[in-house]
């Protein structure tokens, strides 16, 4: 028997165990240590069944495999009485993809982070210096921007700062980016990231080729679009128009990431122009983050001439992110020079808020701590949103905000990575990622000025079965994290 075809006649004995198991509600829970380990008397909330009231769950083997409202024993308990049981968040925009990041991740939630819109060059190597080592899941897209930075030599890091930036793509350039977004997708990428803002002398039709590959098998795309504000013609309605066109045009799904940092005040027209496409039958989705400002590198084309009238900002709006201080004219020339993250105060707080409570927005973080400096969104964007937009201002209830942190980035990916679908909910079956947290002291903690702080009220965190928070404790010397990856061909 291949072990492929073993583990398939074991999942479906343990499913009908498990089937069997919650059908029998009068049949005496078992006093044996049934389970690896149960959580007792939680609030669970599911919400693809909806599901919202107390259960004990017994999970087996990195599964969830009973919910029941019987008692039931495993060889560890979690008390969860006065907690929320949700599935673990999920963050399909995450940049910070070391064991630090890790970190912050799962002490605000999160049990499985994705770097979707700047993505890799080198999709399998990318898993490999994780395999074994990570706290929690994770998963890469092939990223147009970084083959740009490789095939031009750029000398970039997070974003390219020469060629690939200023210079147009020849044709052998192109044939080569888009052999190696086919490597890429072949390779169980979750897709194809774009910046296009990172990437100005990229040509339309440099991108549409990459969508057409992204279009044959239905890839979905993350882009980082080309401009943002509403100076004219170069906006961000315009810019929204190309990656629509380019959707329309290959079939390729399409994710509009960060979308408030792209719009500020015209955000509301580009969710209106994103409802116009998916009422045309288009397959797109978008994102924010629950944050008044935006961060990226200052060296790169974000901050090319033009950016104080495109933005709606000027100097003082900037904050160095690595001392905290505001900028001024000198000050900006230099670090621009020096190079580094900036942070930038260009959201109204109502674009945030009637963004964050569209139904169709994923929340997703966008964060990337580095030796504790970053901006606080790559730390406290989940128990921000649970706390303060859901508990303090009761703009969203309580099972509407878990789904936008949950089930709606899993069924973003679960086309191209078909293990997603066993995320995002509590069902039988389903990975036992699950995020245990007090809905009356879940918060943020972090600050622009201090960032690198956990989030409060998260008690319990599960990576496929492996407890990594305890009591609010962070276990880090474990590694359950698993790749999340689409089909390798
Ligand atoms: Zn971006």
């Amino acid at each position: 028997m291949t072990n492929k075809l073993y583990e398939t006649i074991t999942g479906y004995l343990l499913l009908l165990v498990a089937l069997a198991n919650q059908g029998c509600n009068n049949v005496p829970a078992k006093d044996t240590k049934d389970f690896d380990l149960v959580i007792l008397n939680g609030r669970v909330i599911d919400p693809e069944s909806g599901l919202d009231d107390i259960r004990n769950i017994g999970i087996k083997e990195g599964s969830v495999y009973l919910i029941t409202k019987k008692p039931i024993t495993g060889l560890t308990s979690i008390n969860a009485r006065d907690l929320v049981v949700a599935p673990g968040f999920i963050d399909i925009h995450q940049h910070g993809q070391d064991h630090e990041n890790y970190t912050y991740k799962v002490m605000d939630g999160v049990t499985t982070a994705l770097e979707l819109e700047m993505g890799t060059d080198d999709v399998d190597r990318w898993y490999s210096d994780r395999e074994g080592r990570a706290l929690i899941n994770h998963g890469v897209t092939v990223g147009h921007v970084k083959l740009r930075m490789k095939i031009m030599n750029d000398p970039g890091g997070f974003a390219p700062v020469s060629d690939a930036v200023y210079r147009p793509a020849a044709e052998e350039e192109i044939l080569l980016l888009k052999e190696g977004i086919r490597h890429g997708l072949d390779r169980g990428a979750l897709g194809v990231g774009f910046g296009l803002m990172y990437t100005p002398a990229a040509s339309k039709w440099e991108i549409l080729e990459m969508f057409r590959i992204a279009g044959q098998t239905k890839a979905p795309c993350y882009v980082h679009i080309r401009y943002a504000g509403q100076k004219e013609p170069n906006s961000c309605i315009a810019a929204l128009e190309e990656v629509i066109s380019a959707s329309f045009l290959t079939g390729a799904p399409l994710h509009v990431v960060h979308v408030t940092s792209m719009g500020f005040r015209l955000t509301p027209l580009m969710l209106q122009m994103i409802a116009e496409a998916r009422s045309q039958g288009l397959n797109v989705t978008v994102e924010c983050y629950p944050y008044t400002a935006t961060q990226t590198t200052i060296e790169s084309a974000v901050y090319d001439e033009g950016w104080q009238e495109s933005f709606g900002i000027t100097y003082n709006d900037l904050q160095w992110a690595v001392t905290g201080e505001r900028l001024n004219e000198k000050s900006f020339a230099e670090y621009r020079k020096s190079g580094g993250m900036v942070i930038a105060h260009s959201i109204s707080e109502d674009v945030v808020k009637s963004t964050i409570t569209d139904p169709k927005v994923i929340i997703a973080s966008d964060g990337i701590l580095s030796e504790g400096r970053g901006h606080p969104r790559g730390t406290g964007s989940f128990a921000r949103v649970l706390g303060k937009y859901v508990r303090e201002e009761k703009l969203l209830s309580l099972p509407e905000g878990i789904r936008k942190i949950t089930l709606m980035p899993a069924q973003r990916l679960e086309e191209i990575a078909p293990g997603m679908k066993n995320k995002g909910r509590i069902r039988v079956g389903a990975d036992a990622d699950i995020t245990i947290f007090d809905p009356d002291l879940i918060i943020d903690q972090a600050t622009y000025e201090e960032p690198a702080k956990f989030s409060a009220g998260i008690e319990f965190v599960l990576v496929n079965g492996v407890v990594v928070v305890n009591n609010g404790r962070l276990y880090d010397n474990n590694f359950p994290g698993t790749g999340v990856r689409g089909i390798i061909k």
